[in-house]
């Protein structure tokens, strides 16, 4: 807390300090594991993944309206995909710009609301798939070095902190840079992706993991990981993921 007064925390929205509510006559609107990690006028600008989710990768199902017998989107309905099940908290768009600041401009500090949120709102549904840790996508060493941390293992530790789940950020090793995958459709991010990840350890004694990152497109960068955790023995593979895409 004198921490906080010092160095007040940046808002991950508006990326102000968060305004610390010391003196309030009415009640913050916020939830109290929150407080001091967003401003209250900017956590109404935050939106959710909407119910019904797609029960493979987690994104909101836009068709189900007319057709509640759906339960995967399409992406997931066409091509099968090495991962168990996937959870996610916002909906893309709405946190853009505070990711590729939380990504490219060194704001680590939003995590400490990313992952409380993602505690707050997942957590029960993470505790039930029973994960013996939480494994952040790696990035390459070099871009580790520029960039001075990886935002997926930031965002992991905090997670770890508030379910007690232990972060193995060892275990998987991203040995190919590859280019980004923003612009390449699903073909490309695939063969680009193909022997980018390395598991650092020859004996992997786990059965349930789960895989943590900031955003899920097309789900190519989980599966590359999910792909050899498979071959190391690992049977069950979720992930969460702080945003996702439409479906
Ligand atoms: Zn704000
Ligand atoms: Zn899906």
């Amino acid at each position: 807390m004198i921490f906080n007064l010092l160095f007040p925390r940046r808002c991950p929205i508006c990326d102000e300090p968060v305004k610390l509510n010391i003196i309030r006559h009415k009640p913050s609107p916020l939830p109290p594991p929150l407080v001091g990690l967003i401003c209250p006028a900017c956590y109404p600008k935050i939106s959710y993944l909407a119910e019904p989710t797609c029960l493979k990768c987690g994104k909101a199902l836009s068709q189900a309206g007319e057709n509640a017998a759906i339960e995967f989107c399409h992406d997931c309905a066409v091509r099968s995909h090495q991962f168990d099940r996937g959870l996610a908290l916002f909906e893309y768009p709405c946190i853009a710009g505070s990711l590729s600041r939380f990504k490219y401009k060194g704001r680590q500090e939003y995590a400490e609301y990313y992952g409380a949120e993602i505690a707050r709102i997942l957590g029960k549904d993470i505790l039930a798939m029973n994960p013996e840790c939480l494994i952040p996508v790696p990035i390459h060493q070099k871009r580790l070095r520029s960039r001075g941390y990886n935002q997926a293992t930031v965002l992991a530790k905090v997670i770890s902190r508030h379910l007690g789940i232990p972060v193995a950020d060892k275990l998987v090793a991203r040995v190919h840079a590859t280019a980004p995958l923003k612009n390449m459709n699903l073909e490309e991010r695939q063969d680009s992706l193909k022997s980018a990840f390395n598991l650092m350890e020859n004996d992997v004694k786990l059965g349930t993991v789960m895989i943590v990152d900031d955003i899920f497109t097309t789900g190519s960068t989980i599966d590359a990981i999910a792909r050899e955790l498979r071959l190391m023995g690992v049977n069950r593979i979720y992930f969460v993921a702080l945003s996702i895409g439409k479906g």
